[in-house]
């Protein structure tokens, strides 16, 4: 099809039968086996071929998407997967996603979409509140976590090296000054690479050991603090990915500020617990860093890539990301996207989650968290009456499980993922072999809690038996 003389009707058609195909796969996820049950080589056989010289229909496009989607696909947006850290999508966010498609703004500049402009400085403010971060703090928004830290680690490298008298935009790291990072033992592997994307490599850190919860020791750190003398950015982190611990920020942040070095933190889902006020003790002292890093595309259920980093010092915000000089004058213009992430031409990914806090509403994004670690804790009972032993405190969102020695738990997830109720995958704490659950789905029930301890614990039971 000549795709210059597809007309209003045919498009209005096309979009009409694909929001058909979205919604049927909506409707279907719940029930689905949650693990893909095409392999690669099969969907590359249903979707494959040479391209040909003629165009194919856009409808009978989408009908192969459509149709490879519900063996090809693994169902990480349902209620019951479990996996990694993931989320699925709000209904409101995934039909302002559509809609950030639709118009295909470039939300760069100010001047290629006021209206992008005006989302994020709303939606920045939004967040700035729900977390209780001062109004001064600039906001970026990303494509995911590991790329907000790595924006809030360029303001990090752009101010202590100023402030030795270093343009390292300008010159570079070849001669440069250098600069100590801290990072805990138990800091995600995204912050490494962060550290290696910036030149401030990823092995020549030191690691701050951390507490039988994965929290990074005060106690090391003011020991490591004091061996310092230059330049220094410390890592904490908001919610360890397998315990979902928190570090003790404040007194991080406490130790940081003495000693002059930048605190960033990592609080990639870690950070909604502000969101409710039963969880916000967790996230005190978070007020006090640089920089924030965090992901909506997990606990906040916007589609991917979505990912936000605040920085308390906008000009080394700008400075590290922004290529003009305009940033040093003074001047009430509108807000250029561009100038807060590493991105230029970027897509209007403030807009998706602008609708999923409106939809949400403040009591709604905290009913949201607290279920989510209500539903935690469930697992937790459930797993731990059925003899099975839970490896962390569960105070977020994530529970560890043993099913007895490495071998049988490791056997026990294999086939808790063949038996298709739920996903859950596995990890290593502290030596042990572990299944690790995380609830980060606005559409998991107390029901699918439920279903998914009967599943686990039927196979865990046929496993040691
Ligand atoms: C997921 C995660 C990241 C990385 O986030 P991306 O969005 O995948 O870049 C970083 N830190 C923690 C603790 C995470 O859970």
């Amino acid at each position: 099809m000549e795709t210059t003389k597809v007309s209003g009707p045919q498009i209005r058609s096309l979009l009409e039968s694909t929001a058909g195909e979205a919604a049927v796969f909506l409707e279907q996820l719940a029930d689905r086996p949650v693990a893909a049950t095409s392999d690669g080589n099969a969907l590359q056989t249903a979707l494959g071929g040479p391209l040909k010289a003629e165009g194919m229909d856009s409808a009978r496009v989408i009908d192969m998407l459509a149709k490879a989607s519900k063996s090809g696909t693994v169902a990480s947006a349902g209620p019951r997967y479990f996996g990694f850290v993931i989320g699925g999508s709000l209904p409101a966010a995934l039909a302002a996603d559509w809609l950030v498609s639709t118009w295909d703004q470039n939300a760069a500049v100010y001047a290629m979409s006021p209206m992008v402009s005006a989302i994020e400085v709303i939606t920045a403010s939004w967040l700035r509140e729900i977390v209780q971060l001062p109004s001064s703090m600039s906001v970026g928004f990303v494509t995911g976590c590991q790329m907000a830290s790595f924006t809030g680690l360029a303001a990090a490298r752009h101010r202590l090296l100023a402030n030795v008298g270093w343009e390292v935009e300008d010159k570079g790291l070849f001669g440069a000054p250098s600069i100590e990072v801290l990072i805990s033992e138990e800091a995600h592997f995204t912050i490494v690479m962060a550290l290696r994307l910036l030149g401030l490599g990823g092995k020549r850190v030191r690691r701050v050991a951390t507490d039988g919860r994965g929290r990074m020791r005060v106690d090391k750190l003011a020991e490591a603090l004091g061996d310092v003398s230059g330049p220094c950015i410390v890592c904490a982190q908001a919610g360890n990915v397998n315990t979902g611990a928190f570090d003790p920020l404040a007194e991080i942040a406490e130790q940081s500020k003495k000693r002059g070095a930048w605190l960033h933190v990592d609080g990639a889902f870690g950070l909604w617990a502000a969101a409710s006020p039963s969880l916000l003790p967790l996230v005190r002292g978070i007020e006090h860093a640089d920089s924030i890093a965090t992901d909506a595309h997990k606990w906040l259920n916007v589609p991917y890539d979505s990912g936000i980093v605040f920085c308390a010092d906008e000009l080394a915000h700008r400075g590290a990301m922004s290529l003009s000089a305009a940033y040093m004058v003074a001047t009430a213009h509108e807000r250029d996207p561009h100038e807060f992430v590493p991105e230029e031409s970027r897509r209007a990914r403030a807009v998706p989650i602008y609708a999923a806090l409106r939809a949400l509403g403040r009591s709604g994004l905290t009913e949201l968290i607290d279920r989510c670690c209500r539903h935690a804790r469930r697992f937790a009972a459930g797993l731990r009456s059925g003899g099975y032993e839970v490896l962390n405190d569960v105070v977020l969102n994530q529970v560890l499980v043993s099913f007895g020695d490495d071998d049988q738990t490791r056997r026990t997830i294999a086939a808790i993922q063949d038996e298709g109720t739920c996903w859950c995958g596995g990890t290593v704490w502290q030596g042990r072999t572990a299944m690790r659950i995380s609830v980060s789905n606005w559409a998991t029930t107390a029901d699918d809690v439920d279903r998914s301890l009967r599943a686990m614990l039927n196979v865990a039971k046929q496993i040691t038996a």
